[in-house]
């Protein structure tokens, strides 16, 4: 496997693993638009993954392997394991005579109740993102937040207040609606949440919303949930909701700068990727001897493996992970 100015590539089998830019052939682990661009020739995915990729990119050639199932490319063999990181979403292994790598594009170790579960894959090599890889970032329980956050929602309709919910469209926003309870009140999605999360209906079970129309008022909206992408959270559109309160959920709500930096009334630690303990969890559970990590933390993280007894290096890539700019939404 070589890091070029393309992506990740397999030079026996002539394939990328999410490449930046446009290739014959790309192994593809997620959806999320850093790591699923647009102009390959051929892009082969985890099955779930590719109702999501169509969604996103429209016309293009894809093929759907289930997880664990080995196909082979010139003598090489693949295989998509669960990442754990959204809907689809999958690690990547790469064997070619007895050698084992693993990508994980994008992971995390805890289950949230809506993807299958990372699962360890052994392997030599593995090339691991690090969005969160220094020791600050340890996740809270992520049942919990769901309480805050359904409890913030009826606190705020007991004020007669729209609850503005702000998350990733994909994978993000799928799991906060999941976890709303209808019992509160009416739930609405922006559009662009609310069509991904009808692509991933037959696989996720959601409570009953709405998706908001030009016509919707603001008397609709009183006392309702609005889940509404990053990017979505600035605009003229606002001005429909009345009195609300803002919240957004994502792992650097962890950072009391990243908190400053939004104009948002109330932050929610939560995450779909790894934290530090998860990153080294996972290292450990591949009983691999070489780590490349991709992005996130990038030195600190091959620097404390280091010091641990791996061989561990960084690679530069395009991969963004969890990215808090509104004009970055779609990298999540
Ligand atoms: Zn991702």
């Amino acid at each position: 496997m070589e890091f070029t100015s393309k992506g990740i590539y397999c030079r026996l089998a002539d394939v990328y693993l999410d490449p930046w830019r446009p290739v014959k052939k790309a192994l593809i682990s997620h959806g999320h638009a850093d790591h699923a661009r647009w102009g390959h020739q051929n892009y082969i995915t985890q099955q779930d993954n590719v109702p999501i990729l169509k969604h996103r990119l429209g016309a293009i050639s894809i093929t759907g392997v289930p997880y664990g199932a080995t196909f082979v490319i010139n003598n090489v063999k693949f295989s998509f394991h669960p990442s754990g990181h959204v809907l689809g979403a999958a690690q990547i292994r790469v064997e070619h005579l007895g050698e084992v790598w693993v990508f994980t594009g994008d992971f995390k170790i805890k289950s949230d109740g809506i993807t299958p579960p990372f699962e360890p894959v052994r392997c030599h090599t593995f090339i691991t993102e690090c969005t969160f890889g220094i020791p600050v970032f340890n996740w809270p329980n992520p049942q919990h937040v769901h309480d805050q956050i359904n409890q913030w929602w009826a606190t705020n309709k007991n004020q007669r207040k729209t609850s503005l919910l702000i998350g990733y469209s994909l994978g993000k926003a799928q799991r906060l609606l999941h976890y709303l309870d209808p019992n509160i009140g009416t739930i609405y999605t922006h559009n662009a949440v609310g069509k991904m999360s009808q692509v991933m209906e037959d696989k996720i079970k959601f409570p009953k919303y709405s998706i908001l129309t030009p016509e919707t008022t603001k008397k609709d909206l009183a006392g309702c949930l609005v889940l509404a992408p990053p990017a979505a959270a600035e605009g003229a559109w606002l001005k429909k909701l009345g009195p609300y309160s803002s919240g957004f959920a994502s792992g650097w709500m962890l950072t009391r700068g990243a908190r400053r930096r939004r104009a948002i009334d109330q932050s929610f630690v939560l995450s779909d990727h790894a934290d530090w303990p998860g990153l080294l969890a996972a290292v450990e559970a591949t009983q691999c001897q070489n780590v490349i990590t991709t992005h996130g933390y990038t030195d600190i993280f091959a620097q404390y493996l280091r010091e641990k007894g791996w061989n561990a290096r960084t690679e530069k890539t395009d991969y963004e992970g969890e990215v808090l700019e509104t004009d970055k939404e779609t990298a999540l």
